[in-house]
């Protein structure tokens, strides 16, 4: 039997990122990656979605032009086909990038290519071949689901995965499942021109849970397709297309993007040859902080383990995975960073620190701002919607978390999660310069919201110098 020191399952961007560490060590590995190479990011994720949205955002902008005093947009076409080469161009730069740099330069006996189990807990097979390694990590990612009933509709119905390869748009789409990706991915389809009907489950979208931030998305989010919140959309096959049904009514459309969230890949890995219990969905105890299953020298990264499946806890969870499987049997438990998320949607959506739902709301002060006629800047771009939703703990007058809902929250949300993590009290960062005219100085309104809650008069006077 073949043996080595380091087994990787998945050449995704978090088994990569700890190849890249173990490479700088040893020869002694092997990779081990079923499906396609490129990772997940690049080929169907990440990448590809922005590039899709990018044209979606410049054709929409049109419908501006005329109150800026530009004339002729009602001439502009969009060229679907163009739109989806360009999506698919940008896919194969960045997966060829990615392979160049990594899975590329292995020799053949570090990378098999094949769907990989486990048959026992340090051992693993791969088109019939069984290795051991003495440390192995799983990062073998995640999939679209995809109800099993739904399979029946054949190429009418698209995922993530599909999508991309698109060569024309349909004309009319059900999009099921509004969290990021579905938001996401239909407001990009309608802004090209599709027909897009949005079908939620829960009653919020992109996974927000402040009242506020949740309402002013799903009011922003109507202005440019049909909603259904709440209820569980039903499909049904026809001649002409699918037909989804919800409490109000019935839609024909060509074809369903099935955006239900993202099924961990454990299910046909042999977790269950690990020796350790399983939960009820068929996952290992393994630790956030050290990665590691159980008391194994196995460790769980990325995507597979459901904790955050985004691309850089992916890639720190990769990190963490890799620094404990090179010192085991010592194992260091390493801090988690500030949680951080955003949805490239207009207005962006951003997330950081606690979340509504989490917090203890007696201990916390919330408040909301809006953008609306509130923001100089914000109202010369025509951008002045929104709401900034920010959380400060009572105690020590922390920012603890927000739920933003506005134009490029994607930056804002990057420096709050770092204030966040610095523990940065709301009057410190109040003494922070905000430059005129900026939507910073909307962050620099709630903040002040927040101070008149938590500080005495004096305390937010003694800010200013005295005049
Ligand atoms: C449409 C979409 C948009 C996204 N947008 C963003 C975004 O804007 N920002 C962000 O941070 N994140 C985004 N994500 C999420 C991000 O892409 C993932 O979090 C990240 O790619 C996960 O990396 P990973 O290494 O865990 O998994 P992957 O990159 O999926 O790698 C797993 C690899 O393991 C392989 N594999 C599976 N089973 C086996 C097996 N049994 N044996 C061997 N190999 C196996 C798979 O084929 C795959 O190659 C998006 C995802 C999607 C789908």
């Amino acid at each position: 039997m073949r043996k080595v020191k380091y087994i990787i399952l998945g050449a995704g961007s978090s088994g990569l990122t700890a190849l890249g560490q173990i490479r700088r060590e040893t020869d002694d590995f092997v990779m081990i990656n079923g499906g396609y190479f490129g990772t997940t990011c690049a080929r169907v994720g990440c990448m590809p979605s922005k590039a899709l949205i990018h044209c979606a955002e410049h054709y929409h902008a049109r419908k501006h032009f005329y109150e800026f005093g530009i004339h002729g947009a009602d001439q502009l076409r969009i060229d679907d086909a163009a739109v989806m080469r360009r999506v698919r161009a940008f896919r194969d730069r960045f997966t060829k990038g990615v392979q160049s740099g990594s899975t590329d330069t292995l020799k053949p006996d570090q990378l098999i290519k094949g769907y990989a189990h486990f048959s026992g807990p340090n051992t693993v097979e791969v088109n019939g071949q069984t290795i051991e390694g003495e440390r192995i990590i799983i990062a073998t990612g995640s999939r679209p689901v995809v109800p099993e009933p739904w399979q029946a509709l054949g190429d009418k119905l698209l995922t993530s995965d599909e999508i991309f390869e698109l060569e024309h748009l349909p004309k009319r789409v059900a999009v099921i499942g509004l969290g990021i990706i579905g938001l996401e991915l239909g407001q990009a389809l309608s802004r090209l021109g599709v027909e897009v009907y949005g079908f939620e489950m829960t009653n919020t979208m992109a996974g927000l849970s402040s009242p506020s931030a949740s309402k002013e998305l799903v009011k922003n989010i109507s202005k440019e397709f049909p909603v259904y919140l709440g209820e569980p959309a039903e499909l049904e096959d026809t001649d002409k297309g699918v037909k989804v049904t919800v409490s109000s009514g019935s839609f024909e459309v060509d074809a369903v993007l099935a955006s239900l969230g993202r099924r961990p890949n454990i299910d046909q890995i042999g977790l269950e040859n690990l020796g350790v219990a399983l939960d009820d969905k068929g996952m290992p105890a393994f630790d956030l902080e050290t990665m590691q299953v159980a008391d194994l020298p196995v460790f769980i990264a990325g995507d597979v383990n459901a904790f955050r499946p985004i691309l850089h806890e992916a890639g720190h969870e990769g990190k963490i995975a890799v620094t404990n499987a090179k010192n085991y049997p010592k194992v260091d438990a390493f801090a988690r960073m500030t949680p951080l998320g955003i949805a490239f949607t207009d207005p962006q959506v951003g997330f950081f620190g606690q979340s509504y739902a989490e917090l203890d709301l007696e201990q916390t002060v919330v408040v909301d701002f809006h953008l609306e006629r509130n923001n100089g800047r914000a109202i010369v771009m025509g951008e002045d919607k929104g709401v900034i939703s920010l959380f400060a703990d009572k105690q020590s007058k922390q920012l603890i978390g927000g739920e933003l809902v506005m134009p490029h929250a994607e930056h804002f949300t990057h420096l709050l999660s770092w204030a966040v993590a610095q523990k940065q009290t709301v009057l410190s960062l109040l003494k922070m310069p905000y430059y005129h005219p900026v939507l910073e100085e909307a962050i620099e309104s709630a903040m002040a919201d927040l101070a008149k809650e938590l500080y005495t008069p004096e305390a937010i006077q003694a800010l200013t110098p005295a005049s």
